[in-house]
């Protein structure tokens, strides 16, 4: 990699006159060198520096093939060649037309119409927004309002928080948010319960049907991220939850919103986390890896059941009254197309599933270590929950920043990642090669015992 020589100094400068960060308290960041990424190539990331580093968080999530994948950037350049962004309000573009069919041939089947737009949080935004007129355009005016999961996560937009359930993100703006009626997620390492992954299932599959029993009338829909929880710290579900969460919203007649941002496109070893347990959901919202971690594109799929019920005549406003400026982006689309063609000609899917056996086997060896209580992991979604004592599962008090600590050690010894609280998120892109993996789980393991025991 060529690094154009940049006066590092100047620019932290600038960043810090200029730039505010997301999530981020900029009073302590601003006091600290801050990493200035300048170059990408496959799964390294470089600073302006010099300095290279795993990127062992995908970027948050979304990275797929690697930075500089060349079949991506030769579909950016193509399409630049013809234009690169024209409305999909009322009229239609080449790449969003056939992205769509190529979506609804990868999706679970049922769902048939793709809504475009450009971040996670907005893809859920418009998923609330179409269960909710779904219901008045029924008749059905009472439902209303939403089912979501305990520290559920689902985008920091007012929809989005208001169907998420972390109370840190959630307590500052809590009189603007809509309220949620909360399930229990089946977070298996602290059940209240002892016992099998069935009885589990049985017990939190139990808890929720008391809910919908109870609030069946007034709810649109529910909201949940299939197969592993992510936000709230990469929280598998025990088998079979997801499939009885999809009988008990047939049951009670609520529609089931699966956010897959997270989980779509490959991540847990499956297209989608919901063909695990060949679920079809009446809305699926998708968005990070779609196009491979390159360009800012969201979906929001549903069933022609719930597209139906808003056709009309123009006078009767049964319109979906919603859009954004870039939604349908060419680029995007094309980007994405590209990104799930190179994953199926290098078949992915199938070595996502062969690397997680590895990966499942190698993180054995984390289990050694004095203050990892629980590994958990599903395809390449990892997170190893750090506790003061592990007989007791006491947790770590949040003013030690343990998780941020070893992630700070992890980017001196050369790989970027970012902790949720106590719990170390390791979510490398899809194509790390047996050997890259190793390299970044000997960094992950030195910085958790360093950190912990040192
Ligand atoms: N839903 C889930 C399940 C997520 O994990 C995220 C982001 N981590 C979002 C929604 C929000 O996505 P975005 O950051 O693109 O708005």
């Amino acid at each position: 990699m060529l690094v154009k020589e940049w006066d590092y100094a100047e620019l932290a400068q600038k960043n810090k006159q200029y730039v505010w960060h997301p999530f981020t308290q900029m009073k302590e960041y601003i006091e600290d060198d801050p990493i200035i990424i300048a170059e990408g190539n496959g799964r390294k990331l470089r600073d302006v520096q010099g300095n290279e580093y795993w990127d062992g968080v995908s970027s948050i999530w979304l990275n797929v093939h690697g930075h500089r994948v060349q079949e991506l950037d030769q579909a950016i350049r193509d399409q630049l060649d013809h234009i690169a962004h024209s409305t999909l309000l009322g009229m239609a573009n080449i790449p969003a037309i056939l992205l769509a069919e190529k979506l609804i041939g990868l999706m679970p089947q049922g769902l048939a119409k793709v809504f475009y737009s450009d971040s996670g949080a907005t893809a859920v935004e418009i998923a609330i927004k179409m269960a909710f007129q779904y219901w008045q355009h029924k008749g059905k005016r009472k439902k209303q309002r939403f089912i979501t999961m305990k520290e559920a996560y689902h985008g920091d937009t007012i929809g989005a928080v208001s169907v998420g359930a972390i109370d840190l993100y959630h307590e500052a703006y809590s009189s603007l948010l809509f309220s949620s009626i909360k399930a229990p997620y089946p977070y298996v390492y602290r059940s209240p319960i002892n016992g099998s992954g069935k009885e589990q299932t049985d017990f939190f599959l139990a808890k929720l049907e008391e809910v919908l029993k109870a609030h069946h009338e007034e709810t649109a829909a529910l909201i949940i991220e299939p197969i592993v929880q992510g936000a709230s710290g990469i929280i598998v579900m025990p088998d079979g939850y997801l499939r009885g969460v999809r009988e008990l919203c047939t049951k009670y007649n609520v529609l089931m919103i699966a956010d897959e941002v997270a989980t779509g496109f490959g991540r847990t070893g499956h297209w989608f986390a919901c063909d695990h347990e060949n679920v079809t959901p009446d809305i699926l919202t998708a968005g990070k890896g779609l196009t491979g971690g390159y360009l800012p594109v969201a979906i929001t799929v549903a069933t022609n059941e719930i597209y139906e019920a808003f056709l009309g005549e123009y006078e009767e406003k049964k319109t979906f009254f919603h859009g954004h400026s870039y939604t349908g982006n060419q680029l995007g689309c094309a980007v994405a197309i590209a990104n799930l063609e190179l994953m199926e000609k290098k078949n992915l899917i199938l070595e996502v599933q062969q690397k997680s056996l590895y990966l499942a086997k190698e993180l054995e060896r984390f289990r050694q270590l004095r203050h990892v209580g629980d590994v958990r992991q599903k395809g390449f979604m990892m997170g190893l929950e750090l506790v003061v004592n592990r007989d007791a599962k006491e947790a770590y008090d949040w003013s030690e920043r343990i998780g941020v600590r070893v992630c700070r050690r992890a980017r001196e010894l050369g790989m970027l990642i970012r902790p949720l609280g106590n719990v170390i998120v390791f979510m490398p892109p899809l194509a790390a090669t047996t050997e890259e993996l190793d390299a970044m789980l000997q960094i992950l393991h030195q910085a958790i015992q360093e950190v912990t025991e040192g």
